[in-house]
């Protein structure tokens, strides 16, 4: 199997290299900001967003897209700003919103200048999302929101929320839902932190009560909801299942191998850590060429919805291996809380606690794990 990519390909990666020497690595006075305006104009980030709405505007072309992943990781450089806005929302709107939320949204929230929350989950409601119950009435032209939302990520700090309500309380659970953009500073909401088992805050319940939202901040048609919340959770699936983040996941993890002992040597030498090291790392190369038979399908027009499900799925599972080796080569120092840097070794333990929050976001393992079996394997439910 060559897995190598053609020599047009290998030019544009000379050129991506080049350029991020030449902007990023040899530069002493680094401004991210700067950098990002002059990678997009140069088509290397947001390139499926045309430039009227602040993209790089670059035709799809899923292999030019590795590469530039590939370089922008090996150059450590800052690559798009990961968020619900630009890989959740911004996608959306691109896809189903209006011509006017496109203008108002999508540049600002690429740009980092605006920041968004995702407001599905409730406390009767996940797994089974369709059974949410906040509602939404059109009165005198405005959204009316009465509800409660939870596990809401950044609710404190996000501009806005984009939010499944049920309007048509009359219509079977999936077609009665819309989905509205809330502006979080409108009054009526209340924003109570989640302290988590890692001492950050970055969950909320948020209350809404009586909250305003014009009649137009709709995506899609009323009861519509539910399908323009399933183009968003595709985004969102393809967000956390990106395989890139595993080698140098695993790069650290043979590093810190490499430098802490185990039995009087390097723990590296251990068997049972070579070992699992040698087991992680055929993972590795197994989801690497999931990514890569992903793209071939990608080039040749197929749409596998299964792919991008079972990378989400091995991924979250990776990390949560990867942490977990970790922590028995540090061992006691794994009982620590990292420092405010985050530098010591005592990182790993934080990793493994996300790695567990990973496998419910988005859709838990499970639920992943129920939709291959049904919907791919063809399985009885
Ligand atoms: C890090 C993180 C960030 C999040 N951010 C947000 C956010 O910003 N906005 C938001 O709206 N939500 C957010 N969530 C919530 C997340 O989407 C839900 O936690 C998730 O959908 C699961 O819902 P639940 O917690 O209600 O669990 P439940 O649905 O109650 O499930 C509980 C357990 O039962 C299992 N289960 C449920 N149904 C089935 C079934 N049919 N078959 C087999 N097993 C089943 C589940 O797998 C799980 O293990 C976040 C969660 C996490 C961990």
């Amino acid at each position: 199997m060559d897995l190598s990519f053609t020599a047009e390909y290998e030019g544009f990666r000379q050129d991506v290299r080049a350029f991020l020497q030449a902007r990023w690595i040899d530069r002493a006075d680094r401004d991210v900001r700067a950098f990002r305006a002059e990678a997009i104009g140069r088509g290397y980030l947001y390139r499926a967003f045309p430039k009227r709405y602040g993209g790089g505007e670059r035709p799809a072309d899923v292999i030019e897209n590795t590469v530039i992943v590939e370089e922008f990781a090996r150059a450590r450089a800052p690559g798009e700003v990961k968020g619900m806005g630009t890989q959740m929302l911004a996608p959306t709107l691109l896809d189903r919103g209006e011509e006017w939320q496109k203008e108002r949204f999508i540049a600002p929230t690429l740009a980092g200048e605006i920041s968004w929350c995702q407001g599905y989950s409730e406390p009767g409601a996940g797994s089974d999302l369709a059974s949410l119950r906040t509602r939404g009435d059109l009165i005198d032209g405005e959204w009316v929101i009465e509800g409660q939302k939870v596990w809401t990520s950044f609710a404190k700090t996000a501009d806005y929320m984009f939010a499944l309500v049920r309007t048509e309380p009359d219509a079977p659970k999936h077609e009665g839902l819309s989905y509205l953009l809330i502006d979080m500073k409108q009054p009526g909401i209340d924003i109570r932190p989640l302290k988590q088992i890692t001492g950050e805050q970055e969950f909320n319940e948020v209350f809404l009560s009586g909250v305003r939202t014009p009649a137009d901040w709709i995506v899609g048609q009323r009861g519509q909801g539910w399908e323009v919340s399933r183009t968003l959770l595709r985004h969102e699936r393809n967000m956390l299942g990106g395989s890139e983040r595993l080698a140098k996941l695993l790069d650290s993890l043979v590093k810190l191998a490499r430098r802490r002992t185990r039995n009087g040597a390097p723990a590296i030498r251990d068997p049972m850590v070579r070992d699992r090291l040698a087991a992680l790392s055929a993972k590795a190369e197994v989801q690497k060429l999931s990514a890569y038979t992903q793209l071939t399908r990608e080039l040749k027009g197929v749409r596998d919805p299964m792919l991008p499900l079972l990378n989400k799925l091995a991924v979250s599972e990776f990390a949560g291996e990867v942490a977990a080796l970790a922590m028995e080569i540090i061992e006691s120092d794994a009982l620590m809380m990292p420092g405010e840097d985050r530098r010591g070794d005592e990182k790993w333990t934080m990793q493994y606690m996300n790695s567990l929050a990973a496998g419910i976001a988005g859709g838990t393992s499970n639920i992943q794990r129920n939709i291959i079996a049904e919907r791919g394997l063809g399985l009885p439910r």
